[in-house]
This record gives C-alpha cells, structure tokens and sequence, in this order.
C-alpha cells in the first residue's frame, strides 16, 4: 500500500521573520584585520538595500526541504522509466568524487598549471566519448542535449557557408519520430524543417526520403535506435543518399542505451552526433541538475584550398594534451569556429558523473548495460503485448532497443480511459509513469525505458499495474478518472499550471500577481 506524504508546506518565504539565521558569519580575526586594515567594498559593488532572502534558521531549511522531498518522487525512491529521457539510478561514487573540493572549488580563469588534474579527467572523457562513437573529435562545451543539437546544426550551417552554397542549401529533413527538440533546433539555426514519414514498420519511408532529398539539402537529423526503440535497417542507404547530395547527418544520441559496445554513429556514417551525458551516462536530470550534451564530429574538409577542416568549426574550448610539455591545455575556440555557446568547459560536475561512470564499468561493463537495457525491454514486452487494451504499433514482432511505445489507443476507444489516466494510476500505486504522448506518431503513447537499473522484480511489478489499471478500465472506467488518489498533490489542472497568468516561477513574480490579485477584488 503507498501513501504519500501531504505537507501543508508553505514557501520558504512564508516562514521567514526577521532576524532568523541559519549561518552567521564569523567576525574577522583580529590578526588578520591588523594585517590587512579594514576590507572596504568599493562602493560601486556595494547594494543599497539587503537582498531579498528568507530569514530562517538551519532547523527550518532542512525541514522545508525534506518535507517538499516526501512530497516528490526520484529516482532513489523507485523506477522512473522515462521513454527517451532514460533516467538511469545516480552511483553513490560519482557524486562523493564530482563533489569534492578539488573539483568543485577551481576556478575557470586558473593558471592550467594548477588545474591539470580536471583537465586530465575532461580529457580522458573526450577521448572515450570519441571511441564510443566512433568519431573523431568531441567537445564538451555544450550544456544539454538540444544545446548539443543547436551546435550541431551551426556546424552544419557553417560549413555550408564557408563551402559558398548556404544560399541553396536550406533545408533539413527530420523524420517524424524525432524528438522535438530536432526540428527546434534546426529552426533556430535557420533552416527550413522537411519531415518524411516512417513506414509500418517503423523505419524511415526511403522513397519519402529520395523524393525530399535535392539541392536544397543541407543535412538530415536522426536518433537510432528511433524514439520507437527500433533500429534502422536502411541506415547506411540514408546516409549514402544524404551524401550524394553533400548533406551532413546528424545523430541525435542523447539515448546511446540501446547501441552503446554494439555499433557506433561514426561507423554508421553520421557526421555529427551529440551525446546526453545525463542520460546514457546516468548524471541525474530534470529537476536532479544541469546535464551535459558534448558533440563528436568525424573529421572532413570544408575548404582544401585553405585547408579548413570541420573540426576548425566546433565550439568553445577543447582540451588537449601536450606531449612535449606532459601537460594538458585549452585550445580553441579556432578562427573559424561557430563561437562560444556556453563559458568555457560547460557544465563540469555532470561531465565528471560521467567520466566516472565510464571508468567504474568499463568498456565491458558499457556493452552489459546495454545488453541489460535492450533485454529489459523485451521482457517488458512480452509481459505486456496481449493485455487488454495496450497494443505496440510499428513493427509489433521487432525486438525493441532501449525503449518501446505502448498504445493505449484501443483502451481509449473502448473503455474511455486514456493513455493519461493509465499513468495516473501508476502513480497511485508510488510508481512514476512512462513519458506519455510521445513521439507524436502514436496515439495514446506510453513510452517505456527501464534502463539497467532496474530488477526483474521491478519490471514484472510495473507490468502487473498496467495489467489491473487494463481491468479496472474495462469493468470500472470512472474510477480510472479520479486516480491518483495516493498521491500528496491529486490530479492537477494541466492547462492551468502552465498558464501566464498562473504560472509564479518566482517569489517576486508571486508577490506581484497577488497583489494584483487583491487590487481586482
Ligand atoms: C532528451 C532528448 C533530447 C534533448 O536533450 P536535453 O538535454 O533535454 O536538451 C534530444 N533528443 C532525444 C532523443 C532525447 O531523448
């Protein structure tokens, strides 16, 4: 039985009254202050009134959080399978190593003689990263995956520019499986979106692809494994049609789960790929943190005349090692590069979860994760593919990858229930539901992902709540419709939490729209 705990947690502001602290800062020793006279802040860098913070004591903050805590779901409560998103569990080990002061408190302007140990850790990194894709170069400059995605496509405009034919070249075809952030990402880098359908079986529709493909192309965006966790058999056609007309492709591999020590995007003849390290390589997301989206490039010539290459294109810095000296340096960004997207190395601390957890499993331990990933779809499917109600569109007989979209179309059709109400009704048994109507080419999607995480005992319990939340749809609808009911927050308004005039992301914002609020009465 699970019961959530409900706290009428008021915001921490709520609980301040003036004078209350939960630090107070120690007076400055006398030596010192002979030493040094009196410390003067120079009066430009002086505020005139106090910040606005709550004043509270230790007690209180911990409290606060830990209760907002029991009100939350994480990964170290229970599963969290979180189709495309994979949120794996978080190693003790890495946070105690990212965590530590010889990391956390360098400062980015340091001489690089006094910080070779976290170059050599980021340098180690970017050197896995490429063997893992199969590329030649990888920068970890980005700060997520569409980040990644947005480099990506700059590159790719870039080299189009430098190559004199960006005024045809405006085009980047994204199948409609794509994650979302694929076709933003190219819009933002100025390009037109072409979308070409999948076919029945969940591959890319190739005479849908050759009658896209023409002059106008400048590049092609996909993840494969597709968002539908299936593997594209036509891969190498795609890339040698995309090719043909000097379009680069681009691999979206913020999920390398299902491939990761089996195949490569490099070697499947992609020419860029970005890489989620706060998914395939278990940093914590979301809410959980800041995440970490290097991108990796196999290396071709952009001009022969002036000899520039596309690694001379990627952005931000790049560490590497100097043989003569024994030491690692930063390099970059080159003059033709498209420029720094983020301060220096990006977001440090994920990069470094990541290393470790690289370097804890090894290149073993990284085809293992894999196999267990893929194995623990497939056993998920075969626990769920006759129960009443769901279905598994696309290729219904193909083994699945790291992931797989369950429909709860006929669910809907004949009970009323939805794909909604179904993750509703995980929740209400303490489980966290799948990513729900997504990719957009499935009705009623509940898209799956297990990772290696997660126990044998976990999965069949998760296929044995679907399996009543199918019953209780067919024989009592409505209750599906109150779900969750376990919960500390019950079911909410979708449209209302996202809507401007109610959506208060800060206290000053808050305050503001009560007081507003107040004047309307
Ligand atoms: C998560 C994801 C992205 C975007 O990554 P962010 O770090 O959230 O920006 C892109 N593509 C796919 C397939 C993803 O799963």
């Amino acid at each position: 039985m699970f019961r959530q705990a409900r706290w009428d947690e008021p915001l921490i502001f709520e609980l301040s009254r003036p004078g209350r602290r939960g630090f107070i800062v120690p007076e400055i020793d006398p030596a010192i202050k002979e030493a040094v006279g009196d410390i003067k802040i120079p009066a430009k860098l002086r505020r005139e009134k106090p910040p606005e913070l709550p004043e509270v004591s230790e007690v209180e903050v911990i409290r606060h959080y830990t209760r907002l805590t029991q009100m939350s779901y994480g990964v170290d409560n229970g599963p969290v399978p979180l189709g495309s998103c994979t949120m794996k569990y978080n190693p003790r080990v890495a946070f105690e190593i990212a965590f530590d002061p010889r990391i956390t408190m360098l400062h980015p302007l340091q001489d690089e003689r006094t910080v070779q140990g976290l170059l050599e850790i980021l340098y180690h990194l970017q050197e896995w990263l490429k063997h893992i894709t199969g590329m030649d170069y990888c920068c970890l400059h980005p700060a997520a995956g569409a980040h990644g995605e947005l480099a990506g496509m700059l590159l790719t405009r870039k080299y189009h520019e430098l190559r004199g034919q960006l005024d045809k070249k405006r085009e980047i075809i994204v199948p409609d499986s794509a994650h979302g952030t694929n076709p933003a990402s190219a819009s933002m880098a100025g390009f037109k979106v072409v979308e070409v359908p999948s076919d029945e079986n969940g591959n890319i529709d190739l005479d849908a692809l050759r009658a896209a493909v023409g002059e106008s192309t400048a590049g092609l965006m996909i993840t494969n494994p597709s968002t539908l966790g299936l593997f594209e058999e036509n891969i190498e056609e795609i890339t040698r049609i995309i090719h043909s007309v000097d379009g680069l492709l681009y691999y979206d591999g913020a999920n390398l789960n299902g491939i990761m020590g089996y195949t490569r995007p490099g070697d499947m003849g992609f020419d860029i790929a970005h890489i989620n390290i706060h998914k395939t390589f278990s940093s914590p997301h979301g809410g959980g943190g800041p995440g970490a989206g290097p991108i990796c490039i196999k290396d071709r010539v952009v001009d022969p005349d002036k000899n520039i290459w596309l690694h001379d294109l990627l952005p931000g810095y790049r560490v590497v090692y100097d043989e003569e000296k024994d030491m690692y340096r930063l390099e970059g960004p080159s003059k033709h590069s498209i420029g720094l997207l983020k301060t220096f190395f990006g977001n440090v601390i994920p990069l470094v979860w990541g290393y470790v957890y690289i370097l804890s499993l090894g290149a073993r331990g990284l085809r293992l994760a894999t196999e267990q990933a893929v194995l623990n779809t497939n056993y998920f499917v075969e626990l769920i593919k006759d129960v009443r109600g769901y279905s598994i569109p696309y290729g219904p007989g193909r083994h699945r990858k790291h992931e797989v979209v369950i429909s709860a179309e006929k669910m809907k059709d004949e009970t009323g229930v939805t794909a909604e109400d179904v993750a509703k009704g995980l929740l209400d048994v303490g489980l966290h539901a799948p990513t729900i109507y997504f990719p957009l080419i499935v009705k009623e999607a509940l898209m799956t992902e297990f990772t290696e995480s997660e126990t044998i005992e976990n999965i069949e319990e998760y296929a044995k709540r679907l399996k009543e939340i199918s019953q209780i749809a067919y024989t009592n609808p409505s209750k599906a419709k109150e779900w969750p009911l376990s919960t500390s927050v019950k079911r909410i308004d979708n449209v209302r939490a996202n809507h401007p005039k109610t959506l208060a992301p800060t206290w000053r914002i808050y305050l503001r729209k009560m007081r507003k609020a107040d004047s309307n009465v």
